[in-house]
C-alpha cells in the first residue's frame, strides 16, 4: 500500500538515518544582509566537520521569505564566503528558483490529508490561542482542522501534527524531544501572502540535495522537531544534526542583524576566522590572528576538533 493512502496517524515512516560515509552537510545563509559572526561561526563550524570527514559541503541560498530579501545580499555574501577562503562544491542552490519542487511537495501533503487549508487571520489566532509556541508566538490552536468555517476561504496551508513525542539525538546538545501539538501546533507550509515557509523550503531541499548531516546555529534547535515531523510525513530521511552554540550579545539577545550585528570585515578575514575558531573552542594559536586566510585552514582542517565546540546553546561574546 502507499503510504500516503494510510490514515495521517499511523503515517509514519520509521526513521532512516543517512549513512555517514557519503558525508554531505550545507551552509543556508539567508540574504537579508551582510554575513556577521554569528553565520561566520556556523559557515566555519559546518564547513570544518565536512571537510574533516572528506564530506561534501554545499551553499544554498535561502531567498524564499522574498519580502525580507536585501538586494546585492546573495551576492555579497558569497563574495564574503570567497574572500574569507570557504570552498563550496557545485552551483550555489536558490531557493527562489524552487518553487515547483515545494508546490510538488504541498501537493503530496494535500493528497494525503495532511495539510489542510486555514481561513484564520493573525487576529483570529491570537483570539483563540490558549497556549504559546515553544519558540515565541501561539501554538494554533487547531480552528480550521476540520474544515474551513461556512463561507470562509483558505488564506494559508498547515500541516497537521500529533501529539506523539518528536525527538532526536543532537551531536552537541543532547536529546532534544517536542511534543508537536502542544509545543508549536498544526504549522504553516504557505503562507497567506502566497509564499512557501522556511519550515517546508528547508526540509525539500535537505532532501533534495541529500544532506546527510546538518552543523547549524542552535538558534534553529527548536525547528528540529518540525522538520522532521516533515521529513516523515513527505517519505524522506531524517540527517543528523548538530546544532552550535549562538554568540549572543549580554542581554542574552542571539547576534542577528536583527540586534545590529557588525558585518565581517573582509580586510581581516584570517583574525576573524580566528575568532570563530576560538567561539567554537578550538584554541587557534593567537599569531593566527596575523597570518593568511590559507594558514588559518591549513591549521584549522589539521586541528579541528568536534569534541571541543561548547555544549551549550549561547555563548555571550562582546560585541565587537
Ligand atoms: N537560512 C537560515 C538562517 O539563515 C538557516 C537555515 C538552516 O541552516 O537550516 O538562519
Amino acid at each position: 500500500m502507499a503510504w500516503y493512502s494510510r490514515e495521517p496517524d499511523s503515517l509514519l515512516p520509521s526513521l532512516n538515518i543517512v549513512s555517514t560515509n557519503a558525508y554531505r552537510g550545507r551552509f543556508a545563509p539567508s540574504p537579508t544582509g551582510p554575513l556577521h559572526f554569528g553565520s561566520l561561526v556556523a559557515a566555519v563550524g559546518s564547513y570544518l566537520d565536512a571537510r574533516t570527514q572528506g564530506g561534501v559541503w554545499l551553499v544554498r541560498m535561502e531567498d524564499v521569505d522574498t519580502p525580507r530579501n536585501v538586494a546585492g545580499a546573495a551576492d555579497a555574501i558569497l563574495n564574503t564566503l570567497e574572500v574569507f577562503g570557504f570552498e563550496w562544491d557545485g552551483p550555489v542552490l536558490y531557493q527562489s528558483n524552487r518553487f515547483d519542487a515545494y508546490a510538488a511537495a504541498l501537493a503530496q501533503l494535500q493528497g494525503a490529508g495532511l495539510a489542510y487549508g486555514c481561513a484564520c487571520s493573525r487576529k483570529e489566532i491570537a483570539d483563540s490561542a490558549t497556549r504559546p509556541a515553544i519558540d515565541g508566538g501561539l501554538a494554533y490552536p487547531g480552528t480550521c482542522r476540520t474544515g474551513l468555517p461556512a463561507g470562509r476561504e483558505a488564506r494559508a496551508w498547515r500541516l497537521r501534527v500529533n501529539d506523539e513525542e518528536i525527538a532526536f539525538a543532537d551531536r552537541l546538545q543532547g536529546r532534544v524531544a517536542q511534543h508537536l501539538e502542544s509545543d508549536v501546533g498544526d504549522f504553516v507550509l504557505r503562507r497567506a501572502d502566497g509564499l512557501f515557509a522556511y519550515q517546508l523550503a528547508v526540509t525539500v531541499d535537505d532532501d533534495f540535495q541529500q544532506i546527510s548531516q546538518v552543523v547549524r546555529g542552535a538558534d534553529l534547535l527548536a525547528s528540529t522537531p518540525r522538520q522532521i515531523w516533515l521529513q516523515r510525513c513527505l517519505g524522506f530521511a531524517t540527517p543528523s544534526y548538530a546544532h552550535l552554540p549562538v554568540a549572543a550579545n549580554a542581554a542574552g539577545e542571539k547576534l542577528s542583524k536583527q540586534t545590529l550585528a557588525r558585518p565581517l570585515a573582509s580586510d581581516i578575514a584570517a583574525a576573524e576566522l580566528v575568532r570563530a575558531l576560538d567561539f567554537l573552542g578550538q584554541a587557534a594559536p593567537a599569531e593566527l590572528a596575523q597570518a593568511t586566510v590559507a594558514e588559518v585552514w591549513a591549521w584549522a582542517l589539521k586541528n579541528w576538533s568536534f569534541e571541543a565546540i561548547p555544549r551549550q546553546p549561547a555563548i555571550i561574546v562582546p560585541l565587537a
